[in-house]
């Protein structure tokens, strides 16, 4: 087993890290405090091509395994949570599917959105019924003469109104539970298709979250990603890397709150001495180096035996779960160690606290990851009630 990064990892890695620090740390209140979308962000990120890292490169874009891009998306959360999501979705979640499952006319057509334009394409799957329930949900397609229509609804859908392309999960044709799901893509501008009431979030601002009406909208039968059958398993399958890439965004803000933390500690004076002086001041931060790493070496295998595909439902589950903790605990512990200036809202420790605080939630609460955990590794509960009898 090798922890060591290659040459090339560890430039891309500095180079993200140039990007962060230098410009999106500077510019990271201002889409909290105007709950904006970072176009200017999203230009520098196509620019470093950091969108679409992992489409290949017959469609433009870096061809780079999951491990890669988890390396990009530390580093800019570090400096900016928002922009770290951004990272996410334009190379993992719909990205990864249409990779993976996507025809050609829909790869050529859809590829160059996120590598060229720097579009990050939304999921929808939310609804008000159907929240941690997913398969409940009633949004459906139905046959129509040239293809199918949508109708529906979608609520805390992160880029409602900024994406152009959204990855639609539906029933097909009334056909009930997870085996009636697929997923289409609908573009923005298609008829029928409306942008309702944006939910203002505690944190992670700059992006978002509303809800989708579909009103008889014609969706082409080429714009069927995947069918009823196992496209609901085949969407899942795809949103592990959407897990991955948010306990990693949710480990960028723990250690940019850490650092921030390690320097405060050194340079401020109480009681005549630095305060990272003090034994049980040394324990905190002891213990976030510790849950860093932890959530890292999480993180780091799912990715890597992900390899170009998608991460194992066990790993990525683990890996979202302690890193999710792992943020609230340290961005909180960081806050605390800077005293009424970390509550103030001249520094970013309060910023970084609200947007931890979204991954215990979005991209499967922690009580369904721990559901999931529990899943695999004990018996059905059709196995407990069999044994029992
Ligand atoms: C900032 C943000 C961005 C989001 N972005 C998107 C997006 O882009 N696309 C999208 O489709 N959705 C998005 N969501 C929605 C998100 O996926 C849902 O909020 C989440 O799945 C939980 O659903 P819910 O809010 O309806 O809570 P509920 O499902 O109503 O859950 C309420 C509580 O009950 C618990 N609970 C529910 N069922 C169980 C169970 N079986 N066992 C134990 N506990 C249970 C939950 O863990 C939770 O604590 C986003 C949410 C947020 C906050």
């Amino acid at each position: 087993m090798d922890f060591d990064l290659t040459k090339d990892q560890q430039a891309l890695k500095a180079k993200a890290r140039e990007l962060a620090d230098g410009v999106f740390a500077e510019r990271a209140a201002r889409w909290d405090e105007r709950e904006e979308y970072p176009w200017d962000n999203v230009k520098d990120l196509a620019a470093a091509g950091f969108m679409g890292m992992t489409v290949p490169r017959e469609y433009g874009g870096g061809d780079r395994p999951v491990l890669d891009v988890i390396l990009v998306i530390e580093e800019i959360a570090r400096a900016c949570g928002v922009t770290a999501r951004i990272v996410v979705e334009g190379n993992l979640g719909v990205v990864g599917a249409l990779r993976e499952y996507g025809t050609e006319a829909q790869k050529r057509r859809y590829f160059p959105w996120v590598v060229q334009d720097g579009e990050k394409p939304a999921i929808a799957i939310t609804e008000v019924e159907a929240g941690s329930a997913a398969t409940d949900l009633t949004t459906h397609v139905d046959e129509a003469p040239e293809g199918w229509t949508l109708t529906g609804h979608k609520r805390y859908i992160t880029g409602a109104g900024t994406s152009r392309l959204y990855l639609v999960y539906a029933r097909f044709g009334g056909r009930p539970g997870a085996d009636g799901v697929g997923g289409v893509f609908l573009e923005r501008d298609t008829p029928g298709f409306r942008v309702g009431h944006r939910e203002f979030m505690m944190g992670l601002r700059g992006i978002p979250e509303g809800e989708l009406h579909f009103e008889g909208c014609a969706v082409p039968k080429e714009n069927v990603l995947v069918g009823p059958g196992d496209g609901f398993k085949k969407l899942m399958a795809a949103y592990n890397g959407q897990r991955l890439g948010a306990a990693t965004v949710a480990l960028g803000l723990a250690q940019g709150a850490y650092e921030k933390a390690l320097a405060h500690v050194t340079e401020r004076k109480q009681f005549g001495r630095p305060i990272a002086e003090f034994q049980g001041l040394r324990w905190k931060l002891a213990d976030m180096a510790i849950k860093l790493d932890a959530a890292r070496l999480l993180i780091h295998r799912a990715a890597a035996r992900a390899g170009r595909g998608f991460p194992e439902p066990l790993e990525a589950a683990k890996a979202k779960t302690f890193a999710a903790e792992t943020a609230q605990q340290v961005t909180s512990e960081a806050l605390q160690l800077h005293g009424a200036a970390g509550y103030g809202r001249s520094l970013p420790l309060e910023r970084m606290m609200r947007d931890a605080r979204m991954f215990a939630i979005g991209g499967g609460t922690l009580e369904m990851m721990r559901n999931l955990i529990a899943d695999r590794i004990l018996p059905s509960r059709a196995d407990w009630r069999r044994r029992s009898n």
